[in-house]
This record gives C-alpha cells, structure tokens and sequence, in this order.
C-alpha cells in the first residue's frame, strides 16, 4: 500500500509506518520521546508498538484517563506538567497512541507546547482510522460543547496498522464503521457496495477497506481544506447526528458517536428522498443496510422536539437555520439544505417505522 500523502504529511500502513517512525528518529536528533496513550491502549497497543520502535532515545510514557470525558483542558493541563516534570523541550517528539480523544488532545497538546513540538499519530480506533487521520483537526470539549477549543496543526505523519483493531470492542468497530459507509455514500458507490456483505472480512480485507476511505477523506480535505464547499459533504449524517448524541449523553442510554451518526444519515436520506433528490430506492437501501448494522433507536415525540431544538447550536447553522449535507444517490452528496421542522418530524416517523 502506497502511502496517502495529506497536506504536509504522509499517512504510512503497516510496515510503511514503524519504518516511517524510525526513520525520523533517526534523521531529527530529538532531545526526547514521549508517548501520550490512554489506560486502554497503554494495555492493548502500546506493548506491541513500542516493540518495532528502534531508538536509543530513553521513552516517556504519559497516560491519560480514557474516554471522551477527559477530552478537556484539565487533561491538557496535567499532560503539560508531565512534560515539564520530565524534561520535555523543543526539540522533543510526541507520540500520540489511541483512539480519537488521545490524537486530538496529544496533537493539540503537541501543538501549543513551547508554540509546538513535532507529532506523530498512531490512531488505533477505527473511527480515529478512517476519520481523524487527516484533517489535522486537533482539540478539546469545553464543557459539553465539543471541540470547542483547538486548532489545526498537522502530525509529521500518521501510522496505520489495523493489528490494534483485534482488541477494540466491538459497539467501537461499528462507531467506525458508520464513518466509512459514510464515505461511500457522499462519494462512491463502488465502495458502498463492498459492505454488504461484511461476513467474511479478514483482517486484510480491513485494511484494504481503511485505505480507501482515508483515501476519500484525504481527497475531500486536499481540494478543500478551509471547508468552504466540498469538505462539508462529510458532515452529511452529522446535523442530526450530533443533535441525537447530546440528546443521549446525559440519558440512561447513551450512544457511540457513530450509532447516532447511522441514525442521523438514515433520517436525512428520508431529507433527501422528500425532496426528491435521493431515489426512493435508494433511500431504501441506505435504511435497510444502516438498520441491519446499528439497528434503530427508540424516540418518543419530546426527544424529537429537544433534538430539533439542539439544531440551533450546530455548527452548520446559518442565522438560525439548521444545513443538511444529502445525497443526491449513493456516491454523490450536496451542501447546504433546509429542511423545515415539519419535515423532519416526518423523518423521524419514518425511522421508526
Ligand atoms: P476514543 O479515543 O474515546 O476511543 C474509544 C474507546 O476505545 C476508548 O475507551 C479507548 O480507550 C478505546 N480504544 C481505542 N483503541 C483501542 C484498541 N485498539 N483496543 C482497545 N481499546 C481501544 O474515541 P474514538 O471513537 O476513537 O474517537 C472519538 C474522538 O475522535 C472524539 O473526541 C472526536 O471528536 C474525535 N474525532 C476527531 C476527528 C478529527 O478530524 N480530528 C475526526 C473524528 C473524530
């Protein structure tokens, strides 16, 4: 597998990437490594990554709590004392080894310690995979607001090895999985189509599938990276998505990111087929195969209005009107849609159904 070269880095597979990691560390002169993971993968990746590093460099573990909860400027805090207590200085290299809380908060920590160290990111959740890879998007929660502070600053590069999968849950795997069907649906076809039948996949066929949607992503992102246009077809799923992952945060029944990113892209194709832009069938099918996968979630009438009224805070809202991301078919999305309250009070009708 070639690398994906993103902006101003490459994102290695597999083997490609430890010799990616060596070779930097053989070429820089770094004072200092230090290794950000979380009390997961400290356990599940960190063993078997630190094994294929070959550095004569003396290695700093810094582990944080794991989960999206600590994903604040309190973790920051403690992580940059680390830092300091250990010795840390500009010409140290950060290693960021976790899911997608690790990468952004270890690549924002990167960024702002002593105005920015150099980091690298070794992403070992699917959705962190296919998702937070490229971009370079990194960040913390401000409360319950999400992502609220960061900035984007780019890894010197990213290493892929689906090996880490063996160990992540599987509610995680399809958190990641909805991403990637995701992909397929704004931008091909061919690539949706690989997913349905996802009985025998082996690892490789994991891999093969990663790629190409970090492939997709990384596309996007390179023809538009200020997010003008094109970038906002990924956050199709996403508007209601995240409406229903706030709704449910504080609720006995919480979901994953991705749960409630498959239910927010089955709703908005019902957007979509309602304004004639997605074929009835079509529309059919992405229902079908998102119910099969994630099963359907249970809202009465009150969590519909409390959803629609958290619309107001997305990101996406322009002078208080919630934009949809819809397809238009399976492999082909477009920006920027209104929808009326009434109509997705319908969507939600149909969801249930
Ligand atoms: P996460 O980092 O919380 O990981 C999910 C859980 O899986 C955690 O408990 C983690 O410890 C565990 N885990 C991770 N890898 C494991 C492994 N190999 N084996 C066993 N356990 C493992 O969450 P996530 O789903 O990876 O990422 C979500 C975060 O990513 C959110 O904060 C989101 O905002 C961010 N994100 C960022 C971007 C971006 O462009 N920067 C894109 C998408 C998502």
């Amino acid at each position: 597998m070639q690398p994906i070269k993103a902006s101003t880095y490459s994102v290695y597979f597999n083997d490609q990437g430890y010799e990616f990691v060596n070779r930097l560390l053989e070429q820089e002169n770094y004072t200092g490594l230090f290794v950000i993971s979380d009390t997961n993968t400290s356990t599940s990746c960190l063993p078997s990554f630190l094994a294929q590093v070959a550095t004569t460099l003396p290695i700093e573990i810094i582990e944080i709590e794991a989960g999206e909860i600590n994903k604040n400027i309190g973790t920051c805090t403690e992580v940059w004392h680390a830092l300091t207590e250990l010795g840390a200085d500009r010409k140290s290299l950060i290693i960021n080894v976790g899911g997608g809380v690790v990468t952004d908060l270890g690549g924002f920590v990167a960024a702002t310690f002593k105005r920015g160290v150099d980091f690298i990111n070794v992403p070992t959740s699917l959705l962190a995979m296919v998702d937070a890879s490229v971009g370079g998007k990194t960040g913390v929660d401000l409360g319950t607001l999400k992502n609220q502070v960061g900035l984007v600053s780019n890894p010197k590069g990213v290493l892929i090895d689906p090996v880490f999968l063996q160990t992540l849950p599987q509610a995680e795997m399809r958190s990641g999985l909805a991403e990637m069907l995701k992909h397929g649906i704004i931008a091909d076809k061919a690539y949706w189509n690989a997913f349905s039948d996802l009985s025998n996949l082996t690892t490789e066929d994991l891999g093969g599938l990663i790629y190409y949607s970090v492939t997709i992503k990384n596309d996007v992102v390179l023809e538009d990276p200020m997010e003008n246009g094109l970038r906002k077809t990924l956050n199709f799923g996403h508007t209601l998505g995240h409406a229903i992952e706030s709704h449910l945060l504080d609720s006995a029944t919480p979901v994953l990111h991705g749960e409630a990113v498959a239910a927010g892209m089955v709703l908005e194709s019902y957007v979509a087929m309602e304004k004639q832009l997605l074929p009835v069938e079509e529309y059919a099918e992405i229902k079908s195969r998102l119910r099969a996968l994630f099963g359907t979630l249970n809202f009465t009438p009150d969590d519909v209005d409390t959803i629609i009224a958290l619309l107001a805070h997305d990101k996406k809202t322009e002078s208080g009107t919630p934009l949809f991301t819809l397809p238009e078919r399976i492999g082909k999305a477009t920006i920027n849609h209104k929808a009326e309250n009434s109509l997705i009070i319908k969507a939600f009708r149909d969801y249930q159904k």
